[in-house]
Parts: C-alpha cells; structure tokens; sequence
C-alpha cells in the first residue's frame, strides 16, 4: 500500500510533510510534494487529512482486500467524505464529521 500524489494538485503547502509520522515526505525543486520511499508508507492517512487540495489518494492493497481500491478525501469544513473508488470506477463515500470524531 502507498500514497500517490497528484502533482496538478498539489500547491505545496507542505502541511502533509509536517503530518507524515515516518518522515516520508519531501519537496521537490518545484515545491510539490513527493514520497521519498513509497514501501515504507504505512498507510495511516495522516497526509490525505491535512491535504486541504484533495491531492493525494492512498492505493488499497490486494493484502486488505483493496483490489487496486484507491482512498481519497475531500474536506468541506468540519466534514471529511472519504471516497473509495474500485478498479471498476465505482465510488462509495463516507462522510466524517471530525468534530464527532472521538464520539464513538
Ligand atoms: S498537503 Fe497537499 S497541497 Fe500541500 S504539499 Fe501536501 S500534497 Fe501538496
Ligand atoms: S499515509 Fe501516513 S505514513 Fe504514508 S505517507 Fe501519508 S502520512 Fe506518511
């Protein structure tokens, strides 16, 4: 499992390299992100949250079930919607609001 980045997306802020936990994620000469070593990336979703441009998806591995399942995250305010795509293009979302988020 791993992160890809979109690079049309990203507008560098930075905020998923400060959020990565391993230390995984850098800047390249034009100021967008990258993961350095894509095997090591545990998949915590860390960045995927603090990426307020929606430019980093998180690949679901055959070892999860995933199947080439992509995660991704649109925040709209205090609401995440999570959205898991199939390898047929099929989405289902999940809505989060994480003011509620230790609610349960
Ligand atoms: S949080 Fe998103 S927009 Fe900001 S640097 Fe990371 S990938 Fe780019
Ligand atoms: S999913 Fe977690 S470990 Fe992987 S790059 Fe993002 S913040 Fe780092």
């Amino acid at each position: 499992m791993s992160i890809r980045i979109d690079k049309e997306k990203c507008i560098g802020c930075g905020r998923c390299i400060e959020a990565c936990p391993g230390n995984l994620l850098k800047k390249d000469q034009n100021g967008k992100a990258f993961i350095l070593h894509m095997r090591d990336c545990w998949g915590c979703t860390s960045c995927l949250k603090e990426c307020k441009s929606s430019a980093i998806r998180f690949f679901l591995g055959a070892d999860i079930g995933g199947r080439g399942s992509a995660l991704s995250v649109d925040i709209v305010g205090d609401r995440y919607l999570w959205q898991v795509t199939d390898s047929a293009g099929k989405v289902r979302s999940i809505e989060v609001n994480k003011k509620e988020a230790n609610k349960y």
